[in-house]
């Protein structure tokens, strides 16, 4: 298959009359600018850009969404939210999962994502025994991809504590039950499955952990040493500073220090959140080759906190976004977000741009750190436009109201910068 692009965005910058050309398995085979006369056999696109890896999802949260927006006299906050969740996840069958991720998934390829990580930890039936198959949640999971064309990296989760030195779980949490052994049989079978239905370049399954709070160290050393090579490893981490305070009194170091000093962490391990670190804490983390997965609008929905992107983006910390609990599903907010979050504590402009040294906008910056982050993440090859990549691409509608009177070299900037309202219907 050919494409012939007016412009497409590769390696960080825009590039003209580009043919792209894709192979029977869905990946660039070759990528050529300024070409004055196209192929006859050539479909003809104006602005193409690369598909984000959204590496961040429990898609069941979907259903949840605008529905815990109500506060109280004592007040509100994430540990309340998470009783709310904990009674839609003991609700939810096979086939509401399969539905809900189906909407879910079509609304993340509308925002911008070509492929999804899903940390999916709601394994057991609703009183907490296995299904027949044990795999049956991850199957709704597989199936809602498939139908929808989104990629899916599956990370079925060890959850196995209901805090730090408070080993079991809590009644409402029987779902979410596991064990190194059957998270590794998880895994197993969803590769299995990938491969023997000629998948593996769309659906990859690597693993997560929790949390340090729910997974003790002897578990994560258990699990992470009977991973194949390279599987994608995926933890939530210091999201709360509750979490942080806990860590430090039972392991004695903060979420991200004891991780990086007592696991031996590698480019394989994506960490969630990582909202309170310390700037040294971000330094150690770089020098590992971990990234990131920052979720700026459920983390400003659950009041989580503020990543600390400066430090990270000094370091040159790999970073991807994700959607986490889908309060938003659409990639220029989170984008958008993340450095607005940052204008508004630091009182200055451009941080994402200031920091790498203001020769690029701060949507570049943006967009190209959360593509290659996202790639790592995925453990699949989602690394943009480029030559052995799998060829995963969105057309920008240039009609659209953000690019009025913007030229190309602001196309990018009116995107994440210039935000489209929400389409009211006009009263007359
Ligand atoms: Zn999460």
């Amino acid at each position: 298959m050919k494409l012939f692009a007016q412009q497409a965005w590769i390696q960080g910058q825009w590039a003209q009359q580009v043919l792209l050309e894709i192979d029977s398995t869905g990946h660039w085979t070759q990528i050529t600018p300024n070409i004055t006369t196209p192929p006859a056999d050539a479909q003809h696109k104006s602005t193409i850009v690369p598909g984000i890896t959204n590496a961040h999802s429990h898609a069941f949260q979907r259903a949840m969404s605008a529905l815990t927006e109500r506060g109280s006299p004592e007040g509100d906050n994430f540990w309340r939210w998470r009783q709310t969740m904990y009674q839609i996840a003991l609700s939810i069958t096979p086939d509401d999962l399969r539905e809900i991720a189906t909407q879910l998934y079509r609304e993340l390829l509308d925002g911008g994502y070509s492929h999804v990580c899903e940390f999916h930890y709601v394994h057991h039936d609703p009183q907490g025994r296995p299904y027949a198959d044990p795999a049956e949640m991850c199957w709704a999971l597989v199936q809602a991809a498939q139908e929808t064309g989104i990629g899916l990296t599956l990370l079925p989760t060890l959850y196995m504590h209901r805090g730090f030195g408070n080993p079991g779980l809590q009644e409402d949490q029987r779902r979410f039950a596991g064990t190194p052994d059957m998270i590794l049989d998880l895994q197993t079978r969803i590769q299995a499955y990938s491969q023997k239905n000629n998948l593996t370049h769309r659906l990859r399954a690597g693993v997560a952990i929790h949390s340090l709070r729910a997974v003790d160290p002897t578990s994560i050393r258990e699990l992470t040493a009977a991973l194949p090579k390279d599987t994608p490893i995926h933890i939530h981490i210091a999201e709360q500073k509750k979490e942080v305070e806990d860590c430090l009194a039972h392991l004695g170091a903060r979420p991200v220090q004891w991780l990086t000093e007592h696991i031996d962490i590698d480019h394989n391990w994506h960490l969630v959140h990582a909202t309170h670190t310390t700037p040294q804490e971000i330094q150690a983390l770089a020098k590992t080759g971990a990234s990131v997965v920052i979720c700026p609008t459920t983390e400003a929905n659950l009041g989580d906190g503020v990543f600390d992107l400066t430090s990270a983006l000094k370091s040159n910390l790999s970073w991807s976004i994700g959607t986490d609990s889908h309060v938003n599903r659409d990639v220029s907010e989170e984008l958008r977000l993340l450095e607005y979050s940052q204008r508004l504590t630091q009182h200055q402009r451009n941080i994402a741009s200031n920091v790498t040294g203001g020769q690029q906008a701060s949507a570049t910056v943006l967009f190209e750190r959360a593509l290659q982050g996202g790639h790592a993440a995925s453990g699949l090859p989602l690394g943009g436009l480029a030559v052995g990549q799998r060829a995963d691409w969105f057309e920008l509608d240039l009609t659209q109201d953000n690019f009025w009177r913007i030229q190309p070299e602001h196309q990018l900037d009116a995107w994440i910068f210039s935000t489209p309202s929400a389409k009211l219907l006009r009263n007359q």
